[in-house]
């Protein structure tokens, strides 16, 4: 172990937090129960972070709150003094998530939000009205008054996504006539401004509305970290949120953290639940995209092991270890465990064969954390940006919030990822940029070209945006006839499909939904285009390339693929054409390669130089695999073998071209290993 290596280690930044729902605090003798049984796991709670409400409805009636952070006081203390050396606050609702209980619960005493359908939120409030403003700052302002280490900011902190038809505010009197000002139009009706939005060449105000948004949660931000420090300056705040695909809020999660001045940051996605075990890969990575390029003032970044509604039989421990697993090793340095809460009596002993596992793998998720400590992750990188929504292109006929954006951030990562391609969440350090759906349109020609200088791999949709662009030439093709049914592809005799040539992979394009843009034509526009497949009808009929490969005057090596491109690529011989073809596209960048045709998926973290780094390896099938062999490109340095079942061991590496190969045996299913690199 060389010495940065140790330093890191001596330092270890993971810390696993739990959230305490009010059931197990509430009453006297099962808060007892809840102190006894967490200092009985002492080993493996750095944080407890204590939910306020029982409710996802905003509004509680202040001398309820008031009551509330009395007893979280006390709860705060006594915890505090049961040696957990981080305790807080979660406040659950600033804005309300959903309607929920409205048979029961007091409604709301101001301004509801308003979608851009017309509809009125009952468990939502506008964020712009004085009213909700100030009932915000006397309930932060009680809560900090309980004296938390720290408050987290739930994530219904938010403008769209509170359900029942409210996917898209706040279209209110109030919200029309600042968006008025701000714009410098003036709006009278919801529908007026509708109609100019969905104008195609409305990109401006689209922008505009998008930023009157962003403007209004900074500064609801701003008044909640002004009320709880005017208490306390020392409480840290954190700011939690829905993930990527809410792209209607901007995603514009460092400027929110800074205007809450947050120290903490928890991304969103959903994973509930075993029944789609894989989606774990998907939100894992995408909780890593979330903090990308976060300024150094977010200090800590913790993933949420979702166990919602708190039943034990929806998740197993394999899936917990597995999935906060993966999102250390996608660069996350924390766990916020959701998953103590009870809906009845206690019943905290129904949870101690989850926290003895949660106690096994501490050593290995420490391993892990330590030794990517500070690296970038390496592979293939989704492009998407913050505030994609507001810069998207509307063609004519088109509904801006109406529309399936399909950024297609979930598709991608299961398509590529499912077959061991290394995806990276972080932009910086990837080998490969993969542009999908019509993220190109949210780019500038010059970021574009400068994508386009480097390996590229994008589908049809993506070169019909650049060919309105202009920058289709540097594609090498262009679609010549696009079907959206009864067309498969063949692999051609060029050298990347190695021996598969000839194979066909069928996808069934019709039976997947929205099939357009699933079997694109190219047509080569140079000689020096490789054509890797060619379209074909299910009756034999042949049709001309849909997968190319070509290097661009910017000596961009670029990979269009035309049929299918983020569905079924599970067949050995499309994953080997892509591989073969994503080494030639990076130069044999691309640093880690799974030989054998197995479901195991590597998170790769490494330095610039390869020589120090983590490749956290899934395997996401239900067979053991019992031999696959890791290609290495990258110099000779140590590496070490280590799982949550065993302890670290030193493997066996055997010299290569450019690099090395290592053996993985019995790799049983649905478990997660590391290799520690350097
Ligand atoms: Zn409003």
């Amino acid at each position: 172990m060389n010495k940065s290596v140790r330093k890191a280690v001596s330092s270890v930044p993971l810390k696993l937090s739990w959230r305490i729902g009010v059931p197990i605090y509430e009453k006297e003798s099962i808060f007892k129960e809840l102190i006894a049984f967490l200092s009985k796991y002492r080993k493996i709670v750095d944080e407890v972070a204590y939910f306020e409400t029982i409710t996802h409805h905003l509004y509680i009636p202040l001398d309820q709150v008031r009551k509330r952070a009395d007893l979280l006081r006390k709860c705060v203390s006594a915890m505090k003094a049961s040696g957990v050396p981080s305790v807080g606050i979660n406040v659950l609702t600033t804005l309300g998530h959903l309607n929920e209980a409205w048979d029961f619960v007091t409604p709301l005493p101001f301004q509801p939000t308003v979608g851009h359908n017309g509809v009125l939120s009952k468990g939502c409030a506008c964020p712009n009205t004085p009213e909700l403003r100030e009932y915000v700052r006397q309930k932060y302002t009680l809560f900090a008054k309980a004296a938390p280490d720290f408050i987290w900011i739930d994530d219904d902190f938010r403008m769209g996504n509170h359900g029942a038809g409210v996917s898209c505010g706040c279209f209110c009197p109030t919200c029309l006539e600042m968006f008025s000002d701000f714009s410098g139009r003036k709006f009278s009706t919801r529908e007026e401004l509708i109609a100019a939005l969905n104008k195609p060449k409305g990109n401006k105000l689209r922008q505009d509305w998008i930023e009157n948004n962003v403007r209004t949660l900074e500064s609801l931000g701003s008044d909640i970290a002004s009320a709880i420090h005017a208490v306390d300056p020392g409480i840290k705040t954190g700011l939690m949120s829905c993930g990527t695909s809410y792209c209607y809020d901007s995603a514009e999660f460092a400027k929110f953290c800074a205007a809450l001045k947050a120290e903490k940051y928890r991304p969103g996605g959903g994973f509930y639940s075993d029944n789609q075990p894989a989606v774990m890969i998907t939100k894992a990575l995408d909780t890593a995209r979330q903090c990308d390029e976060f300024p150094p003032e977010i200090k800590e970044c913790q993933y949420e092991l979702e166990n919602f509604p708190y039943q034990t039989l929806n998740k197993s421990r394999a899936t917990l270890i597995n999935e906060c697993t993966l999102a250390l090793a996608y660069g996350l340095d924390g766990i916020a465990f959701n998953c103590l809460n009870s809906t009845g009596d206690s019943n905290l002993r129904i949870r101690e064969p989850l926290m003895r596992e949660v106690r096994k793998a501490r050593p290995f998720w420490e391993d892990i954390a330590a030794q990517a400590d500070g690296l970038k992750g390496h592979g293939l990188w989704l492009a998407w940006s913050r505030s994609m929504l507001g810069k998207a292109d509307l063609r004519e006929g088109e509904s801006w919030l109406d529309s399936n954006w399909g950024w297609k951030i979930g598709e991608v990562t299961d398509a590529l990822g499912r077959i061991g391609l290394p995806m990276s969440a972080h932009r910086q350090g990837a080998a490969v940029t993969v542009l999908a759906g019509r993220t190109a349109d949210t780019y500038s020609d010059e970021e574009l070209r400068k994508m386009l200088s480097g390996a590229v791999l994008m589908d049809g949709s993506t070169l019909e945006v650049l060919e309105r662009r202009g920058l289709g030439e540097l594609t090498g093709v262009r679609i010549s006839k696009r079907w959206d049914n009864g067309v498969k592809e063949r692999l051609t005799d060029d050298k990347f499909n190695s021996q598969w040539a000839g194979c066909v992979r069928d996808a069934r394009i019709e039976f997947w939904g929205n099939a357009i843009g699933l079997g694109d034509m190219l047509e080569p526009l140079s000689p020096k285009v490789r054509v890797l497949s060619t379209l074909e009808s299910y009756f034999d009929q042949q049709f001309g390339p849909c997968m190319t490969a070509f290097e661009n005057s910017l000596g961009g090596r670029i990979i269009v693929s035309g049929y299918a491109p983020w569905l079924f690529l599970g067949s050995e011989a499309k994953r080997e054409q892509l591989q073969n073809v994503l080494d030639w596209a990076t130069h044999d960048r691309l640093a880690v390669r799974i030989e054998e045709t197995v479901p195991l998926i590597p998170a790769v973290r490494l330095s610039p130089g390869k020589d120090r780094g983590t490749i956290v390896l899934l395997n996401a099938g239900f067979d053991i695999i019992e031999e696959a062999t890791l290609h290495f490109r990258g110099p000779d340095i140590p590496v070490k073998l280590v799982s949550p079942d065993s302890k670290k061991r030193q493997l066996k590496t055997v010299r290569e071209k450019n690099g090395w190969t290592v053996k993985l045996k019995d790799f049983a299913p649905w478990t997660v290993k590391a290799l520690l690199l350097g």
